[in-house]
């Protein structure tokens, strides 16, 4: 019976957001679409994003509830060969338990519950992140994965054009340890081989994995970035990049994916087409009497 609900539950998810292999270099990536009709689609995923293009919205403010909790013990820790990934031990957390949600900004009341982290680096510093910024290509990108709650559970949300929110930080290199990341990069030499998949206690907060302001981001309509690249994601991409050291980008680098060093899995840049990016920020017509009526009390709130 475990056999059949596994083989079902195969048939129905291959069909759309099931993968086989797929490999990062410029050649094995233009195989993608062959393999994978919605890698052909016209809201892919990554795109370069310009700051003086994008066009500007007073969204709300996105909430991101439980993110300065620890995530949630145990985790799963994988080294798939394509990135490592950071998820809820389903199998021995209390499902019961409330895992971290986001909702606000672009997404207003739905609610999006988080799946799973993972990071997208470069065998070298000057690449590795997905999108670029500005002209940008930093050394690190992580996504942080949620499903929308009213599809139910993760798979049912892939099925859906507004499935998918995805929180995307940058990391920028500098000399000094990043201690608040250090409790997870510890830990990556226990998956450095691939396909290794452990339960861990790691204790780190999603607030970790973002910048502190906040306030400020990138959204636009588009996809995974691996395949099969279904198009079912609402991105937010925060301006300010946290810093990560030398040493620890390297940790990264000498994860291993079957045949070599696991690094440079980021996507080739995406043509964004009719699409529109924004970027959240509030209108300067804005009133401080209203800005106070929505519980914010001074300046600091406005960019440049
Ligand atoms: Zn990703």
């Amino acid at each position: 019976m475990r056999i059949l609900q596994i083989v079902t539950a195969w048939l129905i998810v291959i069909p759309h957001c099931g993968i086989h292999g797929f490999g990062y270099n410029k050649r094995e990536q233009h195989l993608w679409p062959k393999k994978y009709k919605s890698c052909a689609g016209k809201q892919q995923s990554p795109v370069a994003i310009c700051t003086s293009k994008a066009i500007v919205k007073s969204f709300p403010a996105l909430e991101l509830i439980g993110y300065h909790d620890f995530f949630p013990m145990p985790q799963l820790l994988k080294n798939n060969g394509k990135t490592v990934i950071l998820s809820i031990d389903k199998n021995e957390t209390q499902v019961y338990r409330t895992l971290p949600y986001i909702f606000g900004g672009i997404l207003q009341n739905q609610t999006f519950e988080m799946e799973e982290v993972h990071f997208h680096w470069g065998l070298k510093n000057n690449r590795g992140a997905e999108h670029v910024l500005n002209g940008i290509r930093y050394s690190m990108e992580t996504h942080i994965i949620h499903y929308n709650m009213a599809y139910g559970n993760y798979l049912n949300a892939l099925q859906h054009e507004d499935g998918i929110a995805v929180v995307a930080s940058f990391f920028q290199l500098q000399d000094e340890d990043n201690e608040r990341l250090q409790p997870f990069i510890s830990k990556l030499p226990d998956v450095q081989w691939a396909h290794t998949e452990l339960s861990v206690n790691i204790y780190l907060t999603l607030a970790s994995l973002i910048p502190s302001n906040t306030d400020v981001f990138y959204t636009y309509k588009g996809s995974f970035t691996t395949p099969p690249c279904c198009e079912v994601v609402t991105w937010h991409i925060f301006a300010n990049p946290i810093p990560i050291s030398f040493r620890q980008m390297n940790m990264f680098r000498k994860l291993l994916n079957g045949e070599g060093i696991l690094g440079d899995n980021f996507r080739l840049l995406q043509d964004i087409g009719q699409r529109k990016i924004y970027i959240r920020r509030l209108d300067p017509t804005v009133s401080m009497k209203d800005i106070k009526h929505d519980g914010f009390t001074n300046l600091s709130w406005f960019w440049v």
